[in-house]
């Protein structure tokens, strides 16, 4: 794990001079960057999360095919919709058949409640542990620290290729429920926490879609606070990148922020294997957050 080269020194101390350094870079850098790309590095970088911005003219993303959607894409999307809908029909069935709506009702919206919460956990880790190399999520890792890179790009990215991984994940475990568990209460948990994780890709580019460009309908359940909102998301591509992990309704951010939760979990990481999380590195010259000049 890359993790195990990184400065092994107390954190408390040094994650707050960390910061500040941050964000003299950061203005610094604002202040002294008029670059404007003329290339887009499609290779995902490994470093950490930048503040830098440089405008980029001649992306050609329509184009790229690291942003389209494949057949097999598709078939673990449909794949993955296929076993939350037999989730959900078996819940709905199964309530409509005992008369016993309430209970199933609850355990649906627990399940949208903590599907905000696994993502939130589940993001924190991989922004802040392992690299490409790491068995299983090393192209997730790759791929979130190329968002942080790039983040605009996932409103280019076609939808199946944007929600494959979640897919495929959702299928290996939802399947099995579907075929072993038959109580409808299970299934309105598993369907409705299963679906939003999986889509949870999707909510998270619209909360990088601009307001004009996005569904009515979008914009309106972001707005509601039952979809991650696009400031909401916004504050989690700045400095001091380190909250706002969660990405389906984001309503655990404030509470997981205020009560500095992935903090003291990045500490029980640090003493008790030694490993830092990349939100406590500093800066340094490969970080560079690139903005597409015709987004604006
Ligand atoms: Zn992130
Ligand atoms: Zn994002």
């Amino acid at each position: 794990m890359s993790a195990m080269s990184q400065n092994l020194h107390p954190f408390r101390l040094s994650h707050h001079v960390h910061k500040c350094k941050l964000r003299t870079a950061l203005h610094m850098r604002m202040a002294n960057t008029a670059t404007t790309k003329v290339s887009f590095p499609l290779q995902i970088p490994t470093s950490p999360r930048s503040p830098t911005i440089a405008t980029s003219t001649t992306l050609n993303l329509a184009n790229d095919p690291s942003l389209r959607s494949t057949w097999e894409h598709r078939a673990w999307v449909a794949s993955g919709c296929t076993s939350v809908l037999v989730s959900l029909l078996k819940s709905m069935t199964g309530a409509a058949n005992s008369g016993m709506w309430l209970e199933p009702l609850f355990m649906g919206l627990l399940g949208y409640v903590l599907a905000d919460l696994g993502t939130g956990v589940y993001h924190w880790a991989i922004d802040n542990y392992g690299d490409a190399s790491t068995p299983v999520f090393g192209s997730q890792i790759e791929a979130f620290q190329g968002h942080h890179k790039w983040p605009w790009t996932i409103t280019r990215r076609q939808f199946a290729n944007n929600l494959h991984a979640l897919a495929r994940a959702t299928m290996f475990v939802v399947i099995p429920m579907d075929l072993a568990i038959a109580d409808p209460v299970v299934h309105a948990f598993v369907g409705v926490c299963a679906g939003c994780i999986m889509f949870s890709q999707q909510f998270h580019a619209w909360a990088h879609g601009t307001k004009s460009r996005l569904p009515p309908m979008v914009v309106a359940l972001q707005d509601a606070g039952l979809l991650i909102s696009r400031t909401k998301h916004g504050a989690h591509h700045r400095a001091p990148f380190d909250n706002n992990y969660c990405i389906v309704s984001g309503v655990w951010n404030e509470f997981l922020d205020e009560h500095k939760v992935f903090e003291a979990m990045e500490m029980v990481v640090f003493f008790k294997y030694g490993v830092r999380p990349r939100s406590w590195s500093e800066p340094n010259s490969d970080w560079a957050e690139e903005m597409d000049a015709s987004l604006t």
